[in-house]
């Protein structure tokens, strides 16, 4: 009998990526720009995890992509066709003299890259952003960078890309390869084996445990990380405020959503769960210190997400030695507004086996290939130990 036509290989494609994140989505995205056939995997559906689940912060001058994420961000609504509700420039709150330093240092670091940022007394800080605290020590504003919708622009990416041909298939888990000549010829999963001459691995905290499946060794740490909402309040002129330690924007609607450490070590990575009340309560405090106008506005909703950490806390884009049709890719935090420069890298590697516009030597996976088995342990970034069940009822009987 013939087998059904989805669940041969026929139903494949030239290049597979496994993640519906931004940045599978976007690096599907890139190819079928490139008229490359191409087929998302994803075990959820699209944008579930982190991916719309984040800050929606899109400044990293910190990394080989951050040029290319400047250039790209102001024109991604025209390139996807769909809103991302991107919005440029950045503000920076410094409650004290150690944070106008650090700030006056980072806008050294971009003016070398060639990106200006002006400093702001506590009263152009609070023309700037009407909410802010008058405590604040001042700040400063990034003349780049920005913030956008996370939802919105996953959505952006997912349907630009079926506009142009792009499939994605949701609720859909890889659950091997298939191994032909050294190389992948064929993901199974839960929905049939697809087969693929090029496989992308994007799937964020879970692409260290599947490369590791390939004999590649990408170490990685998953936190749980959450998020508040208030209700909306007076749009400030600019709606990308950090501070206080923590990072996100104000909303279209005027929403403040803001998250911040501390980050919580997972063992593994687990679907994230509900957030938990003692660092949303954190959360919520440290927003009203940062903005004190709008510390009676109700919290509206909240939510955790996980982040995918690498040892040095970069990203990690690179083809693998071992087979060598597979693109390694994860973004260690910074995935979202790196998206749309990450998702071109990663479609250059696939078609052309390195990066044509950005030198991603730092961003290789062989720097992690003397990180010992145990570097969570050495380095504390493991899950807080349970209380033993046993001690805890015995303490309990002493005290009963
Ligand atoms: C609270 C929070 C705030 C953040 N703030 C910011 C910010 O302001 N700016 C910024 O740039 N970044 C931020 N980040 C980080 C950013 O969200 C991530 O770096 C980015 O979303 C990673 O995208 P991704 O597509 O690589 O991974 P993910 O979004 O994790 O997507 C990977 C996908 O792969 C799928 N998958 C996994 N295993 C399989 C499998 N076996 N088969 C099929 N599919 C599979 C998953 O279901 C998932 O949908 C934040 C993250 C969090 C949690």
């Amino acid at each position: 009998m013939r087998a059904p036509v989805q669940d041969t290989e026929a139903t494949g494609a030239a290049v597979i990526v496994i993640g519906g994140g931004v940045t599978g989505l976007s690096a599907a995205w890139w190819l079928a720009r490139q008229g490359v056939a191409v087929l998302v995997l994803e075990r959820g559906i699209v944008g579930w995890e982190a991916s719309g689940r984040n800050g929606g912060g899109c400044t990293h001058y910190a990394s080989p992509l951050f040029r290319e994420e400047q250039h790209l961000w102001p024109q991604m609504d025209a390139l996807l066709g769909y809103p991302t509700e991107h919005r440029p420039y950045r503000i920076g709150v410094a409650m004290d003299e150690m944070g106008l330093k650090r700030f006056r240092r980072m806008a050294e670091i971009a003016a070398e890259d060639g990106f200006s940022a002006t400093m702001l007394d506590p009263k152009a800080l609070r023309e700037a952003a009407p909410l802010v605290t008058e405590a604040a020590a001042g700040g400063v504003f990034f003349d780049f960078g920005g913030h956008a919708n996370p939802q919105r622009t996953v959505q952006a990416y997912a349907w630009a890309l079926e506009d142009l041909g792009g499939r994605i298939l949701q609720h859909t888990t890889l659950t091997g390869f298939q191994r032909r000549g050294g190389k992948v010829t064929a993901v199974e999963t839960d929905r049939g084996v697809f087969g693929c001459d090029t496989l992308v691995v994007a799937a964020g905290p879970g692409t260290g445990p599947l490369l590791g499946r390939l004999g590649a060794h990408l170490p990685m740490a998953p936190a749980r990380a959450e998020m508040i909402v208030t209700e909306p309040l007076p749009p400030m002129r600019h709606g990308g405020v950090d501070g206080n330690g923590l990072y996100g924007r104000q909303t279209l609607r005027g929403n403040l959503a803001y998250g911040g450490g501390p980050h919580e070590w997972l063992a593994e990575e687990p679907p994230p769960d509900r957030p938990g009340t003692p660092l949303l309560r954190n959360l919520a405090h440290r927003v009203a210190t940062l903005f004190p106008r709008a510390a009676h506005a109700r919290v509206i909703r909240s939510w955790a997400g996980v982040i995918e950490n690498t040892p040095d806390g970069r990203p990690v884009l690179d083809v693998l030695e071992d087979p060598p049709n597979v693109v390694a890719a994860t973004m260690s935090s910074v995935g979202f507004g790196l998206s749309p420069a990450s998702g071109r890298a990663i479609a250059d590697l696939a078609l052309h086996g390195s990066c044509q516009f950005a030198d991603l030597s730092s961003l290789r996976l062989d720097r992690f290939k003397n990180v010992p088995l145990d570097w969570r342990e050495r380095r504390g970034w493991v899950p807080p130990v349970p209380p033993d069940a046993g001690e805890t009822a015995q303490h309990m009987g002493e005290f009963a």
